[in-house]
């Protein structure tokens, strides 16, 4: 029987051999994000002395992400690693003893010194669970960067200022970005601002920007929703002024689930990104303005 982690390791024995002689300094810091928002984090800090490559692949659900021999040979190549954690990209960890050379920094970001709001992928039993999806807040991506960018110039001391400038200016973006989506959202009438969507994804972002999330259907996104929380939510729905349900392009069978929901309670549906780039939303920036239109136009 051939044991189901071999072409993992064995591919990073390769690897392993190819890069071993190889200790050129000028060479991109060979970085591997689990996703393709926090990838987007370490380009814009690391510029052109970063080579970052994401292993979930843009448009995929994080969650459900099943690792792949490709993973294991980037994870081999690797200089830096950056996760999530809090449970989001779990799966990473098991790979990381044995793909990840020794010494290699693997960083956490919502494991670092980050505030975890309650209930997130939790419900039903489950109500201490944390919601991992810290980034929705812009002002926690503003503290994932500047902890990308301490990493990166403890990895490279001699382009500091380099990472220092590129982190500067990205931040600068971010926070315009944080006051704009306080600024426009806040014309969101009050009795509008719930936010009902097939997984919570959605806490940092409420808690930001002054709304509440409704109740959600199922724990992650793997979970069948059952036809008791079908009714509960569309109850909910029709006790709005708005009946708006809110879909996440990654979650493919959510996505069928809130339109049967939304046929059933007479709501409109709408997409919000939360957890994988796209085509359209190439970077974080786009995907939070995506994201603050699709918004105003919902609930406005
Ligand atoms: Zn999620």
């Amino acid at each position: 029987m051939i044991h189901r982690l071999s072409p993992w390791l064995l591919a990073a024995l390769l690897v392993g051999l190819v890069l071993g002689g190889n200790s050129g300094e000028a060479r991109p810091l060979q970085v591997v994000a689990t996703f393709s928002i926090l990838q987007d984090f370490v380009q814009q800090v690391g510029g052109e002395a970063v080579a970052v490559q994401a292993l979930v692949p843009l448009g995929a659900d994080p969650h459900t992400w099943e690792p792949s021999p490709r993973d294991a040979v980037l994870l081999a190549k690797a200089d830096l690693v950056v996760a999530n954690g809090a449970g989001f990209d779990d799966w990473l960890l098991p790979l990381v003893q044995g793909a990840v050379r020794p010494g290699v920094p693997v960083i956490l970001l919502a494991e670092e010194g980050m505030s975890l709001l309650a209930g997130g992928h939790g419900n039903h039993g489950h109500e201490h669970a944390a919601d991992p999806h810290l980034w929705l807040s812009v002002a926690n991506a503003v503290a994932y960067v500047e902890r990308i960018a301490d990493v990166l110039r403890e990895l490279r001391p001699e382009q500091e200022a380099y990472f220092a400038q590129r982190s500067g200016d990205y931040t600068t973006r971010l926070w315009a970005l944080d006051e704009k989506l306080e600024k426009e959202l806040g014309r969101i009438p009050a009795e509008n601002r719930v936010i009902v969507t097939y997984h919570n994804a959605f806490s940092y972002l409420a808690e930001r920007y002054g709304f509440s999330v409704a109740e959600f259907l199922v724990e992650n996104p793997e979970a069948e929703p059952n036809p008791r929380e079908l009714g509960r939510l569309v109850g909910l729905l029709q006790s709005l002024g708005r009946p708006v349900v809110f879909t996440e392009p990654q979650l493919t069978s959510g996505t069928r689930y809130m339109q049967t929901l939304a046929r059933e309670a007479g709501a409109q549906v709408f997409t919000l990104y939360s957890d994988s780039l796209t085509a359209e939303v190439p970077t974080y920036i786009d995907m939070m303005e995506h994201n603050l239109q699709v918004l105003l136009e919902a609930l406005q």
